[in-house]
């Protein structure tokens, strides 16, 4: 069966075509710049209609969906009702679904009875506890408008997780996992039994760690703050939280690991950046361990994890001094398209 996995961004749609179930890559690619000035792609339904021309005979779609809210907690086949549920969330997650949803109607468009299946990034967090999920904030803004945390990156964490678990040799089921997802985003998971029970990201994909250019944990009176004091609008408030902090924001220079690492010998604010990313990650396992009870691996994985061993490095140093038993340092590439071809598989089985 070949199944084509669909990642559609605001200006990309990424693909990878497999052969399941011996999950054999055909082919891949990516269409950029789409709807850009200058680009003649001007939109979603016109970058996948070139990608057509080089596939044929593709028997199921899985499309990545970045906010599934509490409606998906697995994967599901795409019909009206489900587009109606993604169209209406995206309201929460308005950087991501409308990008998403242009993917799958264009898909249904160009690819007429063909199969189509929605993979939702949220849908691994879903089985967080309660008291994980729920802020301090009045109750009834979580039953009036589903604010809670609801976590991203899962299709990565539970990937990353499951192939520790294969190369340790031990059944998932037995394991306490922290998986650390280090690329533009950053997010880290505590996985327990397979099940993630807590994780960094939140409402939105802003919360939790410092990232490439996104804040992560702040106190929340600055938003009011910094509004006040700047005079800015939402929009503006929402584009420094989410474009214009984090290592971008503190080294002043760039949002890349790689130009902060070359720069960090000689400027201080490049160092310094380096070292809060490292110091929030700590805070993070440290308070995973707790919940956890313990950890028997942790998983480094996306561009920053895979490739930067100093990163890796400064992280973990100390974290086994206070166990009683060393975790086992993992750095597994992630592979969010194969996960989602094996799900979409599972489910058109
Ligand atoms: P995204 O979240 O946009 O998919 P990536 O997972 O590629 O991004 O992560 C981007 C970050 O990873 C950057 O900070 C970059 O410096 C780092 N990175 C990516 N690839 C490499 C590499 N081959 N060597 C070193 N660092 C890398």
């Amino acid at each position: 069966m070949k199944i084509l996995v669909i990642n559609s961004g605001s200006s990309s749609i990424k693909y990878k075509l497999y052969d399941m179930p011996g999950e054999k890559e055909i082919s891949k690619g990516a269409i950029e710049h789409i709807n850009e000035p200058g680009s003649k792609v001007k939109n979603h339904y016109a970058g996948l209609k070139i990608i057509l021309q080089k596939i044929k005979n593709v028997d199921l779609v899985g499309h990545r969906v970045v906010h599934g809210a509490q409606n998906f907690k697995r994967p599901v086949r795409i019909n009206n009702t489900v587009i109606n549920i993604i169209k209406n969330s995206v309201d929460i997650a308005p950087l991501h679904n409308p990008a998403n949803l242009s993917g799958i109607l264009a898909c249904r468009r160009l690819l007429p009875g063909v199969k189509q299946v929605a993979v939702f990034d949220t849908a691994f967090h879903q089985s967080l506890p309660e008291y994980a999920y729920i802020y301090g904030l009045p109750y009834e803004y979580y039953k009036k408008y589903g604010i809670r945390k609801y976590g991203f990156h899962g299709t990565s964490h539970e990937y990353v997780a499951f192939e520790a678990a294969r190369r340790l040799k031990k059944p998932i089921g037995k394991l306490k996992i922290i998986t650390c997802h280090l690329g533009n985003g950053c997010s880290i998971t505590a996985v327990n039994q397979g099940k993630s029970i807590d994780t960094s990201m939140g409402f939105t994909p802003l919360e939790g760690l410092v990232m490439g250019t996104r804040s992560g944990d702040i106190d929340p009176a600055l938003v009011t703050y910094i509004m006040r004091k700047k005079k800015l609008n939402i929009s503006s408030i929402d584009d420094i939280l989410n474009k214009e902090s984090g290592l971008k924001g503190i080294s002043g220079i760039s949002n890349d690991m790689r130009v902060l690492k070359k720069r960090s010998q000689g400027m201080r604010l490049a160092k310094l950046a380096i070292d809060i990313f490292v110091y929030r990650i700590k805070k993070y396992i440290g308070a995973y361990i707790a919940v956890l009870g313990g950890i028997d691996a942790l998983v480094f994985t996306a561009g920053i994890g895979e490739n930067q061993e100093f990163i890796r490095r400064k992280v973990c140093s100390g974290i086994g001094k206070f166990l009683k038993k060393k975790p086992r340092i993992l750095v597994i590439p992630t592979n969010e398209e194969l996960m989602i071809a094996r799900q979409a598989y599972k489910l058109a089985k």
